[in-house]
């Protein structure tokens, strides 16, 4: 296997000099428990396999792309009692952040992405903290929401269900168990109504809302869902870092 050149943890320096990187892109993931059947890297391997498919075709029509090692750990406050469920603070990530984006703008890559892959991170805060400090353009998105999953899936699912159990079976079916060792990834609701109905958001106890650690029942995955699901998702991502190398910051609102 020869070293793909959008992937850095796969460059060397030599691919490294002689190529004009624009665009950074950040997977970052998260480290927990997902169902019985699901591995604790789902988030990372899904943002990996996310990232690298949407960087190929990018690389392919001309973007220069660069897939940062994907960062292995996630927000996961609400689950502190599950174990080995390993969180970082909002803090630390973006002191975190901002030690790359340093080191991103010393080398003259003035573009960066951050795919998120983990329901409990949330970028947009620091970004509009850090923007203003540095001249590296600042974003990030979330891959499981930039394609409607609904015509996808029957019920996507939030977490371990439908959507990311598919998409599971399609890239890394060997670390999983059958699916009939998982469980419904049934949710219970919240008893205040306001709560329930979401208009007043609070962050979920993960062991008082799910018990299996699921949300989303993924009895009806299957790996060409999770294929068909994937191939959408890295192309629209794919046309963003097209589009973004492409594009001076300074000048793109018209
Ligand atoms: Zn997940």
């Amino acid at each position: 296997m020869t070293p793909r050149p959008y992937i850095l943890a796969e460059a060397n320096w030599k691919i490294v000099v002689a190529t004009d990187y624009r665009v950074a892109v950040l997977p970052w993931g998260a480290t927990e428990a997902h169902n019985y059947h699901l591995p604790y890297a789902t988030d990372v391997i899904e943002c990996d396999s996310v990232a690298a498919a949407s960087a190929q075709i990018a690389w392919e029509h001309g973007a220069r792309v660069v897939v940062l090692p994907t960062v292995p750990f996630g927000v996961n406050t609400g689950q502190l009692d599950i174990k080995l469920c390993l969180n970082m603070n909002p803090s630390t990530q973006a002191e975190l952040l901002r030690d790359l984006v340093v080191s991103l703008e010393r080398q003259g890559i003035l573009k960066l992405v951050i795919l998120n892959g983990h329901g409990g991170n949330d970028f947009r805060q620091m970004i509009r903290e850090l923007q203003p400090q540095t001249r590296v353009f600042l974003c990030s998105l979330n891959w499981w929401t930039c394609v409607d999953p609904k015509p996808y899936f029957d019920e996507p699912g939030d977490h371990a269900g439908e959507l990311e159990t598919s998409v599971m079976q399609h890239v890394a079916p060997e670390l999983m168990l059958p699916l009939s060792e998982a469980g419904n990834g049934g949710q219970k609701r919240a008893s205040i109504a306001a709560l329930r109905d979401g208009w007043v958001w609070a962050p979920r106890p993960w062991s008082l809302v799910s018990a299996d650690t699921g949300v989303g029942d993924p009895a009806a995955a299957t790996p060409e869902k999770g294929a068909r699901f994937l191939d959408a998702v890295a192309a629209r991502i794919a046309s963003f870092l097209i589009e973004l190398d492409a594009t001076d910051p300074a000048t793109m609102y018209d």
